[in-house]
């Protein structure tokens, strides 16, 4: 057997932060949101493990708004749960406690968010953008919970479909769920 170390020939791509990499995932979750009007995604990490995700989206087995229209009541749509409050029910849903966890949310908590996030136990609250008419940050502060807001992460996904010919092939083959059937891979 031949071992040998092979150094990258180019320097590697800038790794993101922990928090640039799960504020990305949420990103990636609001694109699941089935609301019109906004489109949001929720993390819940504790010690760098992803414990649950949420993206605002109807009741399980409901009408979505996408299809069925919003049900908008004093200019807020109501169908939907928000993507914290989906987060948190997914979590309920397979027994995992959310104390002393982070959450990674695309925008600023609603108030009752915010509440419903700081009574599951959620300690530490990392945003990219912020949400009007909302008192999140007097509940954040009153119950010590800590609001860190980031820059927005960069928008792309970086996979580098050229250099790893398995992404190649796995892009030429046929999937499942292709809106359009792709070509034969090529022999
Ligand atoms: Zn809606
Ligand atoms: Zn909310």
């Amino acid at each position: 057997m031949n071992i040998d170390i092979v150094k990258p020939a180019e320097p590697p791509a800038r790794r993101p932060t922990w928090d640039e990499y799960f504020l990305k995932l949420a990103m990636l979750a609001s694109e699941r949101a089935t609301c019109p009007r906004m489109h949001c995604g929720c993390v819940l990490v504790r010690d760098r493990y992803v414990l649950s995700t949420g993206y605002n989206g109807s009741l399980p087995g409901t009408p979505h708004c996408t299809t069925h229209g919003c049900l908008v009541v004093n200019n807020h749509c109501v169908r939907t749960n928000h993507a914290e409050i989906n987060a948190i029910c997914q979590a309920t849903r397979h027994g995992i406690t959310l104390t002393g966890g982070t959450a990674y949310v695309t925008n600023m908590p609603c108030t009752h968010c915010a509440k419903a996030l700081i009574a599951a136990g959620i300690v530490r609250v990392v945003i990219f953008s912020d949400y009007h008419d909302t008192l999140a940050e007097r509940f954040f502060q009153e119950a010590g919970v800590e609001l860190e807001r980031h820059h927005i992460p960069d928008l792309t996904i970086h996979y580098d479909l050229a250099k790893y010919s398995s992404a190649v092939a796995a892009a030429r083959r046929p999937c499942a769920d292709s809106p359009e059937p792709s070509p034969p891979a090529e022999r």
